[in-house]
């Protein structure tokens, strides 16, 4: 299976730094041995999937609502990131679940909602400094799995250690594998066959000097790339280790 190289440019970017970004994505995708994708703010789901149309390049949302439509402010549904052009989405990041209290039943209503609009959702999990240290983190990452996917899941899952991201440090490659094998057999377990087919991804402070190893690491179907993201030669080279 092709690994999954994917961008999460948080609440960063305006229109013309996300030029200066997607400009050389979509000349450097060619050729790549992997799949590419983008998540800029909602703001420039649009402009970004414009510029890359035709190209390797996938455009997603970082967050989506539940309802399709109605009275919520400020939100954004699965279809309108569809119609903006956007084909993924990231749900239930830790940034999310700490800034908004997302539940897991609200991560799993998501992932169900961008499903029927036609995205692959990319749904977060991992375990906080803490829960490591107490030697509870397949415990939590088990139960965040089994409460945030819907019945029939047919998306992406990332494995994001919450001490691992945006903060330079890295799980080991022994700590990913054995985390990633977790994740595999939960996945098999919850989704049946199908779950042997769902890509993980691990996400925390991935840069070009480390993408080689953590991409090795079996069980790994690719990498969640924040900071790193926001350098279009960074984010590149980090694909071409795929
Ligand atoms: C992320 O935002 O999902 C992430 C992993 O960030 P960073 O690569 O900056 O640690």
């Amino acid at each position: 299976m092709r690994q999954l190289i994917a961008g999460n440019w948080k609440m960063n970017g305006l229109l013309d730094e996300a030029s200066a970004i997607v400009g050389p994505l979509r000349r450097g995708a060619d050729g790549l041995g992997c799949d590419l994708l983008v998540c800029p703010p909602a703001t420039m789901v649009m402009t970004v999937a414009h510029i890359l149309v035709g190209s390797a390049v996938a455009v997603g949302g970082q967050d989506c609502h539940a309802r399709p439509n109605g009275a919520h402010t400020g939100d954004v549904s699965a279809r309108m990131l569809r119609d903006a052009g956007a084909s993924w989405v990231i749900l239930g990041h830790s940034e999310r679940r700490a800034d908004h209290g997302e539940s897991d039943a609200a991560v799993r209503a998501k992932a169900a909602a961008a499903v029927a609009a036609g995205l692959t959702p990319i749904v977060c999990v991992g375990e906080t400094e803490a829960e490591r240290a107490a030697g509870r983190e397949t415990a939590v990452v088990g139960a965040q799995l089994a409460g945030s996917l819907p019945e029939g899941f047919a998306g992406v899952v990332a494995y994001e250690p919450v001490w691992a991201i945006g903060t330079g440090r890295t799980a080991t490659e022994a700590d990913v594998a054995a985390m990633h094998a977790f994740i595999r057999d939960e996945l098999v377990r919850l989704l049946g066959a199908a779950g042997a087919g769902v890509r993980i991804l691990y996400g925390g402070s991935v840069k070009p000097s480390n993408a080689a190893a953590l991409l090795a690491v079996p069980e790994v179907g690719g990498a969640l790339v924040g900071g790193a993201s926001l350098n279009a030669a960074d984010f590149l080279a980090i694909a071409q280790a795929a």
